[in-house]
């Protein structure tokens, strides 16, 4: 799915956010909602940061103290990341990518990459600084602020072009098949001439791949399980993309004149892990003017129908929206029909049945009469078919509708209840932010700890050392005091936790001795390499790591990237058992390329007993609030803050933490 990104990168470079970016212009509305936009109780959305300055008067400087500021009212961090950033981040990947195809320095792909990943994890807007402010970018010289430079004033960066001539788009495009990197794509196109998937396919199928060098059976099997992941994907877009493209139509449509109420509905509202399209509804009088301007909407490349009721467009990098305008009246009823989930709607429409009731877009109808009952909002429908209001995460028709009939419905984990993150890097690893602006972010957004857990010496790329983490401790611990003494918003100072993300080895034994993990406040625990072992080793690996008395959370349980990378085969009802038995957390991982686990997977974990913990994975400041996607996948589970340790005060935390020792 992520065309230009680099490995590990943000999936807001993936090329439905680049194409849209470069039809981008100012969204009307950039700051502060609308009062429709207020009144549309959209689920988990603050507002985004006002911008205070102009470009002139905007230092790097400037624009930190703003959204700190911002943050500690409690806005900022949510906001849609600025396209601008997304933007020159795509066009970094894509220099490094084809650096990589054309043989090029791999020094300076490796820069680029890095580039792209701290452009497009830094907070502020690129767009406003200077050339001075851009160096002060973590992985952004002179020259790498001056093709952002270049960039702003043409809309081109020639070097990237340059490239481009070189290499057929097609060659581009095999590299974003799982499994296959930049310099196997060319060889493939050099010796064997092909240059699109589609070629590849045939050309796996026809056994043409067989004589090549570096490709055996087991790599041509990887590969078409590559073609198969990326286009399963293909047309849908991660959940960031969608919200952050359907976060800035709302607010356009939200600041007509007329519009009453406006927000997302569909597939976005129940906040799946991918979306197909977006679905919006808002509620107004007199269509014709909302549906005008969505149709003028700079992201609308083509707009494919226009009527009253439902205007739809499509996106440059083609990704459907449909807005909806209903009568104010029946917003309830509409609002209920287009979240759906269409299972979800044929089992209320069946209870409606049952009682002599008509269920539509419009209302709830006595069958008889034809007389309207309710249809103003959701909880009055639902009340009047004998249920409580069931969360939009929950309409998946998987006993929700059960429940609710019998006021059985779980009490939800919320993004609120969060006290802390337990999941995160700084630029001493692979994070592009340092440890005190990673702290700064944390402590804006209100939590109580925070725990910083850089990767462990095992992953060899990320150069850690024994002597960097004791000297990072000191500093967390330096830190930890500096803020004992300081107030923060809510009174309470925050507390830091020193940990490591620890690298699961193919045998389940993990970086350091116990002795030395004694040290840690608390070690997550992932699987990083030998992704392909069969199920039993995988299992076995696992479970060995759960046994570790130190290891206290299991990282990205599954290790998928949703549509690059499959999940891990691993016995997960000997898995659940193992954490229950032995105390330790699964994550629910935030981050949306992976978002990990899975729902169906978090349901059948709670079964067993599992705890679990919500956690960002924060790379850069910006991600810290990805945790809303992890909250909604947690929903999605039926999770309760019970169920999850990091909405648990520090106390119980830390008992949790012993693991009977
Ligand atoms: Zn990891
Ligand atoms: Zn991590």
């Amino acid at each position: 799915m992520c065309a230009a990104a680099a490995p590990g990168s943000l999936p807001v470079m993936s090329p439905s956010t680049v194409v849209m970016a470069s039809s981008w212009v100012r969204p009307v509305n950039r700051g502060r909602s609308s009062p429709c936009g207020r009144k549309s109780g959209m689920p988990m959305h603050r507002q985004s940061c006002p911008r205070r300055m102009s470009s002139a008067a905007c230092t790097y400087d400037a624009i930190v103290r703003c959204s700190g500021r911002c943050h500690r009212q409690g806005a900022g961090q949510n906001g849609p990341v600025s396209r601008f950033n997304d933007e020159v981040a795509a066009q970094f990947s894509e220099y490094a990518d084809l650096l990589h195809i054309t043989g090029g320095d791999a020094f300076r792909a490796r820069n680029y990459e890095k580039a792209a990943r701290s452009v497009a994890g830094y907070s502020g807007d690129m767009a406003l600084l200077d050339a001075a402010g851009l160096r002060q970018i973590p992985g952004v010289g002179t020259s790498i602020a001056n093709k952002i430079g270049e960039y702003q004033r043409t809309g081109t960066i020639r070097a990237i072009e340059e490239l481009r001539a070189q290499v057929p788009p097609g060659v581009l495009q095999l590299t974003r098949i799982p499994a296959l990197g930049p310099k196997r794509a060319l060889q493939l196109y050099q010796e064997l001439g092909i240059s699109s998937i589609g070629e590849l396919a045939d050309a796996i199928k026809a056994g043409r791949l067989q004589d090549l060098k570096g490709f055996g059976a087991k790599s041509e099997e990887k590969l078409l399980r590559g073609i198969e992941l990326l286009q399963r994907g293909s047309g849908r877009v991660l959940l960031n993309v969608a919200t952050n493209a359907a976060t800035a139509m709302v607010a356009a449509v939200s600041a007509i004149p007329g519009c009453l109420r406006c927000t997302w509905a569909g597939s976005l509202r129940r906040m799946r892990e991918t979306i197909g399209d977006i679905d919006i509804l808002a509620a107004a009088t007199d269509s014709a003017p909302l549906m005008a301007a969505f149709a003028g909407l700079p992201e609308a490349a083509e707009v494919i129908a226009a009527g009253p009721a439902k205007t739809s467009i499509r996106t440059a990098a083609g990704l459907q929206v449909d807005l909806r305008v209903v009568q104010p009246d029946c917003w309830g009823a509409a609002l209920q029909y287009f979240t759906g989930s269409k299972e979800h709607n044929v089992a209320v429409r069946e209870i409606a049945v049952r009682k002599k009731l008509r269920l539509s877009e419009y209302g709830l109808f006595d069958t008889e009469s034809g007389e309207l009952i309710v249809s103003r909002t959701e909880e009055e429908v639902y009340r009047r078919l004998g249920m409580d209001w069931i969360p939009p995460t929950l309409r998946e028709d998987a006993g929700e509708v059960r429940a609710a009939l019998r006021g059985e419905l779980p009490d939800l984990v919320t993004e609120e209840q969060i006290r802390g993150d337990l999941h995160t890097h700084t630029s001493l690893t692979d994070g592009v932010a340092s440890l005190e602006d990673m702290v700064a972010a944390a402590a804006s957004r209100g939590y109580s700890y925070y725990a910083v857990t850089d990767h462990a010496p095992n992953l060899f790329m990320q150069r850690m050392t024994t002597e960097k983490m004791l000297a990072q401790r000191e500093e967390v611990r330096d830190l930890s005091a500096r803020l004992a003494s300081t107030a923060t918003a809510n009174g309470q100072p925050l507390e830091l936790l020193h940990g490591t993300e620890l690298n699961i080895g193919p045998d389940g034994t993990v970086d350091w001795p116990p002795e030395f993990l004694a040290g840690f406040d608390l070690c997550v625990a992932s699987v990083h390499s030998h992704f392909d072992q069969p199920r039993q080793e995988m299992t076995r690996r696992f479970i060995t790591a759960c046994e570790n008395p130190y290891v206290h959370v299991i990282g990205h349980p599954t290790a998928r990237k949703i549509g690059r990378r499959p999940p891990v085969d691993v016995d997960f009802a000997e898995l659940f058992r193992a954490c229950a038995r032995t105390g330790t957390a699964l994550e629910v991982n935030a981050h949306p390329d992976r978002l990990d686990l899975p729902a169906d997977h978090i349901r059948a974990a709670n079964d067993a007993g599992v705890k679990f913990a919500i956690d960002s994975d924060a790379h850069s400041t910006a991600h810290l609030a990805n945790l809303r996607y992890g909250v909604g996948q947690a929903q999605r589970g039926w999770l309760t803050p019970g169920d999850v340790i990091n909405t648990w005060p520090l106390p119980e935390l830390r008992e949790f933490f012993r693991k009977d020792r």
